[in-house]
């Protein structure tokens, strides 16, 4: 047997003696996810036994060095474990975006302080991070953020405003991108810094959605001070670790559907439907099956390509693009095979799936949106993977 073999049955072992099997059924709800954090939440007995096994074991971060909490896995055996936990049903333990993007710019430019500060607590759940990117003038056009940060001392002084912060009212710390030189061109004069939620001076208002949900929030900063040892990759050099975490960002929105966040099986939901609908919608389902095949096959050749460490960065930006988009036009297909079933969230004498499907239907339009909108990734895959000009 060899060592992948090996590893590979031994994982596989593990993972069914130690993930219960409601753990092993795929997310519903926003009930199913489980946010790691200092004010943690578990909806059942099952969650917190499956989120401590995998702490325990460093597997809330398979790939990180275990000096820094992680599981210490190499990229083959991320990959079988991955592998295996897909082919279990295995949900994720823990969400958090610490993890899925801090993380990474943290082990790339993070000084080992810094690693040893942030990447151990954020390692076992303890810390729950939100994103300080957007400004009410700054989406699309990120780098014409105007949040001031002014050294003072060994600090910064911040002011300013952030806008669309998820869970900023939930978490602990916020890594955010700030103006540390007025006088240089926009991209030269932003810094990539990590401030704790509960300064003096942190505000926090959460926006209701379109869903029903409120999800984000208007952040304000009045006057925080901010250590300047927690400006990470170097004062002015915010840009460029911004736009590698922008590049996580896509790669974990490229998984929804294998577990990042709660979705439906497209053909178990529109079963019961389909006698109804006609051939129309039938043969518009089997193209969407199709499509999502397709997708989930290229998300495979580019794990092989992670694998064989070729640089998949650009193609981030087409995953995400493909991904969101296809969730969206998902919910949209469900609707229309469901009728005027699909289009409630609450009514009485609907099913779950009929709720769901509404809830989802709305909710996937933010896809389109969060981390970078579709036009957005168009340009980035225009400019940075075919090479056309601006
Ligand atoms: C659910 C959700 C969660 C979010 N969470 C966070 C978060 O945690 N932290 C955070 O910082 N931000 C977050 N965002 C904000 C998100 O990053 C921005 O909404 C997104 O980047 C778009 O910016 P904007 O809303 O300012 O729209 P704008 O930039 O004003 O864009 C408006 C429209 O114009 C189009 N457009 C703009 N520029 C161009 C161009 N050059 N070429 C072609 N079309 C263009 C856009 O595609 C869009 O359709 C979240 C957004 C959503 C929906």
């Amino acid at each position: 047997m060899s060592e992948g073999d090996a590893f590979r049955a031994e994982t596989r072992q593990w993972l069914l003696a130690n993930c219960p099997s409601s753990m092993r059924e795929p997310l519903r709800n926003d009930d199913d996810m489980v946010w790691g954090g200092s004010r943690i939440v578990f909806h059942s007995e099952d969650q917190r036994v499956w989120f401590e096994r995998m702490r325990d074991r460093g597997w809330l971060v398979p790939g990180w060095p275990r000096a820094y909490g992680g599981g210490g896995l190499g990229p083959r055996e991320q990959r079988i474990l991955e592998q295996e936990m897909r082919s279990l049903g295995c949900r994720q333990p823990q969400y958090n975006l610490g993890i899925w993007m801090l993380g990474p710019v943290l082990l790339e430019f993070g000084t080992e302080e810094q690693k040893l500060e942030h990447l151990v607590p954020m390692a076992r759940g303890e810390i729950r991070w939100c994103q300080g990117f957007s400004e009410p003038n700054a989406g699309s056009d990120l780098a014409s953020l105007r949040t001031a940060a002014v050294r003072d001392g060994d600090d910064f002084i911040v002011t300013g405003q952030k806008i669309w912060t998820s869970q900023g009212d939930k978490a602990d710390w916020m890594y955010a991108l700030v103006r540390t030189d007025p006088a240089a061109k926009k991209q030269e004069g932003i810094s990539f810094i990590l401030l704790d939620m509960k300064s003096p001076g942190v505000s926090v208002r959460p926006i209701e959605l379109i869903s029903g949900r409120s999800e984000f929030c208007e952040t304000h900063f009045d006057a925080v001070r901010v250590p300047a040892r927690n400006v990470i990759g170097g004062t002015n050099q915010g840009w460029r670790v911004a736009k590698r975490l922008l590049e996580h960002e896509r790669a974990a929105m490229s998984k929804f559907t294998e577990g990042g966040a709660p979705t439906l099986d497209a053909l178990a939901t529109a079963a019961p439907y389909l006698a109804a609908a006609g051939p129309v919608w039938r043969d518009r389902l089997a193209a969407a099956l199709m499509d999502q095949q397709a997708f989930a096959l290229t998300v495979r050749r580019m794990q092989e390509m992670l694998l064989a460490r070729e640089d998949v960065a650009p193609l981030s930006a087409i995953m995400k693009l493909v991904q969101t988009e296809q969730e969206s036009a998902k919910y949209e297909l469900l609707q229309q095979i469901m009728g005027q079933r699909g289009l409630t969230m609450d009514g009485k004498g609907h099913t779950a799936d009929e709720q769901a499907v509404c809830r989802l239907w709305l909710y996937t339009k933010s896809y389109t949106i969060a981390g970078g909108s579709s036009e957005i990734q168009l340009n980035i895959i225009a400019r940075r993977v075919l090479g056309l000009p601006g």
